[in-house]
């Protein structure tokens, strides 16, 4: 329970961000820039690896824009050149022109790069339908609704050769749902095409957005758990929650990713015995709020560290008598189960109470 990971992506170094704008201007090639990508993703494996996270990313080193990227790699896209969106962030917008279709699997040969440094799970990680169709101008579907679907359609496919290149956690984003609340019901269409059929474990990350709206509907997106920003708005969102219950596994985030500033160990500990009063220790997996891209590496790496280390202090506080009197016990089953209710800690009983 209490399961640490990350939200997708990690900043890139500064020999990466260099080498990212030497490849646009023609200074290196390919080849050049793939092995500058192998080795920060080797760097934040092994970043990952020291600090104790549970279940891995691969950084998301090699992807500029996380619409844009899939765009990239799908037939029936063409690129724009630079449009502005929010604040001062410029991206190439795809720009729908033909039938949507996989020339190859996109993703693939990162997700079994990453896997392959450690033994750890490593998420698979996908962007939505919703959210590239909204990210992007369409200029052959007659609707938003069959752009949708047709790119639902090579997610579920690229979905389906993460899981047999081994991957047990697919994560497919739809951050585009938090401004667009209206269409939830399209959103949840197409993530049912998405994750048909899959046996691993399904996410997907939404922003923060108006969830008073779409909640309880929200919960009809055909995932396992669904991962959602509480730090950056000091866990509001918990009381949308509460009534109906949460009937899925929640990404609790933790830490605001957009302040310099790392949480104190305290403040998370508080943050997920608040969301204790609303979800099962079972339901929580802990996370930062969204993809961690726009801090510094060592902000990256100390909000994690504070993650794990408030994790596993909120683990072990509700965990550790448990563990303690049901080996003591052990050839008295009935005897065990009653004296562990007994052994929790005040506080512990009180969380579990309130919920
Ligand atoms: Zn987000």
């Amino acid at each position: 329970m209490l399961l640490t990971t990350s939200v997708g992506s990690f900043p890139k170094p500064d020999y990466l961000i260099k080498a990212r704008s030497r490849f646009r201007k023609k200074e290196i090639g390919q080849q050049e820039l793939r092995r500058l990508e192998e080795q920060s993703t080797r760097e934040w494996i092994a970043r990952q690896e020291d600090l104790g996270i549970d279940i891995l990313v691969d950084g998301e080193q090699y992807r500029g824009d996380m619409a844009t990227y899939f765009a990239e790699n799908l037939e029936g896209f063409a690129i724009s050149s630079l449009v502005r969106s929010y604040g001062n962030r410029y991206y190439r917008k795809p720009v729908v022109i033909g039938p949507i279709r996989r020339k190859r699997p996109i993703t693939i040969e990162w997700f079994k790069f990453a896997q392959g440094l450690t033994k750890k799970p490593v998420k698979g990680m996908l962007t939505g339908p919703y959210t590239i169709m909204d990210w992007s101008f369409n200029e052959h579907y007659p609707n938003r609704r069959a752009v949708a679907l047709a790119i639902a359609r090579v997610i579920h496919d690229e979905a389906k050769d993460l899981e047999r290149a081994g991957a047990t956690y697919i994560q497919i984003d739809e951050p585009a749902l938090s401004t667009r609340t209206e269409e939830i019901d399209l959103a949840i269409e197409a993530m049912k095409i998405c994750t048909q059929g899959l046996r691993a474990k399904t996410i997907t990350h939404i922003c923060y957005g108006d969830f008073a709206a779409i909640y309880p509907k929200m919960l009809k997106l055909a995932v396992d758990q669904i991962d959602l920003e509480f730090a950056n708005r000091k866990f509001e969102l918990l009381a949308t929650f509460k009534k109906p219950r949460f009937t899925k596994e929640v990404g609790l985030g933790v830490v605001d990713v957009h302040s310099h500033r790392t949480e104190s160990k305290e403040e998370v500990i508080g943050n997920i015995e608040q969301a204790l009063k609303v979800f099962k220790p079972e339901q929580i997996y802990v996370d930062p709020d969204c993809g961690l891209k726009t801090r510094t590496v060592d902000e990256a790496v100390d909000k994690l560290r504070v993650i794990v280390e408030a994790a596993r202090e909120v683990r072990s506080r509700l965990g550790t008598k448990h563990s303690v009197h049901s080996t003591s016990l052990s050839t008295d089953p009935e005897r065990a189960k009653r004296v562990e209710g007994s052994a929790l800690s005040t506080k512990a009983r009180r969380l579990v109470n309130s919920r």
